[in-house]
């Protein structure tokens, strides 16, 4: 048994599997849309999903058409260790850009070097599929 879980989790790319509050971001990003939840009463859009606004604790809201621009806040370099799955991929990067909306996204910038990255850096959301169910929100620059 722990064979064939070391052997799923070390060769496979481990996937997000949607939830309850996140099932709507996923099935937009599938359409190739960047969506948002924003409250209905302040109007403060947020990532990651979740039942209630941060800001005014209100329950209601919808998910908003995001622009998927923004800039590289921070990022960091992953030179490993890694799980196998991603050692082809080394050194690669993990960004947390700040979208236009004013909300953080943790991604991934495609074609850019390590030492072409920096603060402040503009980029657009790019739509990867990733299996039949999941597509994954990375970035490029723009
Ligand atoms: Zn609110």
């Amino acid at each position: 048994m722990s064979d064939l879980r070391e052997s799923v989790i070390t060769q496979t790319r481990p996937l997000p599997q949607p939830g309850l509050d996140n099932v709507e971001f996923y099935e937009a990003a599938k359409r190739g849309e960047l969506r948002f939840q924003r409250c209905s009463d302040c109007g403060a859009w947020r990532h990651y999903p979740r039942p209630a606004c941060p800001e005014c604790q209100s329950r209601n809201f919808s998910w908003e058409l995001a622009s998927g621009r923004g800039r590289v806040f921070t990022w960091a370099i992953v030179h490993g260790p890694t799980l196998p799955a991603f050692r082809d991929e080394l050194p690669y990067n993990v960004v947390d850009v700040l979208l236009d909306e004013g909300v953080h996204f943790q991604s991934q910038v495609l074609d850019c070097p390590p030492d072409e990255i920096y603060a402040e850096m503009p980029v657009e959301a790019v739509f990867v599929p990733a299996s039949e169910d999941i597509t994954l929100v990375k970035f490029r620059r723009r």
